[in-house]
């Protein structure tokens, strides 16, 4: 199938998972995982409807911004970052999802400060306590939004996963349930902040009606639109 079909195909599952969740389906954004994609197929996805993509690396997110691949749509950052190349994200992207570590999330505020401009962000949480993966630990969180709240430069959003894969459908129902209820207690925890919540970046190519079930408000859809991805060389930068 092509990307149109696959675009229009998630769209209208997305859509009735909402329904079937009494959920308004327009409050859920389908973000396109553009990694390894080239700059015609982002074109493409953007042409077909996509409105907002995904960059894991930031070298692919410098040369496609570089290409004016984005034209017309938003562009987040969602994969591993390092503090070091805080200074090629902060101020380029719409939202970064994969704030990880105080150190990342004071580097990135410190960046937005000195640019005299202030980042969205989401915080990483690691769920199931996955080595492999980054990510604040569930009971770390309230802390680190409350450090995010008093940073100058950041805007906290809300919260994002990436729980361990799929296998049948429902595995990470509680994953993304789990989620939802940090973020819930979080935002009523800092209601003297202001601090209003109101993105959930949760669900993947495998799980996605799960997690619209759940409560997802960003879902970040990758193979399902563009087919399997050529093997990376390194998941990190
Ligand atoms: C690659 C990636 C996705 C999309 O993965 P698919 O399984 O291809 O849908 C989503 N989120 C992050 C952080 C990713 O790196």
């Amino acid at each position: 199938m092509g990307l149109r079909e696959n675009i229009a195909r998630v769209r209208a599952q997305l859509d009735q998972a909402a329904r079937a969740a009494g959920r308004d389906p327009s409050e859920i954004t389908l973000l396109a995982a553009t990694k390894t994609q080239g700059p015609e197929a982002i074109r493409a996805a953007i042409q077909a409807g996509v409105t907002v993509c995904g960059e894991n690396r930031v070298q692919e997110l410098a040369a496609h911004l570089d290409e004016g691949a984005y034209g017309g749509a938003q562009v987040h950052f969602i994969g591993h970052l390092q503090t070091n190349k805080v200074k090629y994200v902060v101020g380029r992207v719409a939202l970064i999802h994969s704030v990880s570590s105080d150190k990342l999330l004071r580097a990135i505020a410190a960046q937005a400060d000195r640019l005299g401009l202030v980042q969205d962000i989401l915080l990483e949480v690691n769920l199931a306590g996955e080595a492999s993966k980054s990510g604040f630990a569930p009971e770390s969180a309230p802390d680190a939004a409350r450090l995010a709240a008093r940073l100058g430069g950041v805007r906290l959003r809300g919260l994002m996963c990436i729980p361990p894969r799929a296998v049948r459908p429902g595995d990470n129902l509680p994953y993304f349930q789990k989620l939802r209820r940090l973020a819930v207690d979080i935002t009523r925890e800092m209601l003297d902040n202001s601090i209003d919540m109101d993105v959930l970046s949760m669900g993947m190519s495998g799980d996605y009606t799960d997690a619209v079930a759940a409560g997802s408000t960003c879902v970040r859809v990758g193979s399902a639109l563009f087919g399997p991805r050529p093997p990376m060389s390194s998941t990190h930068d």
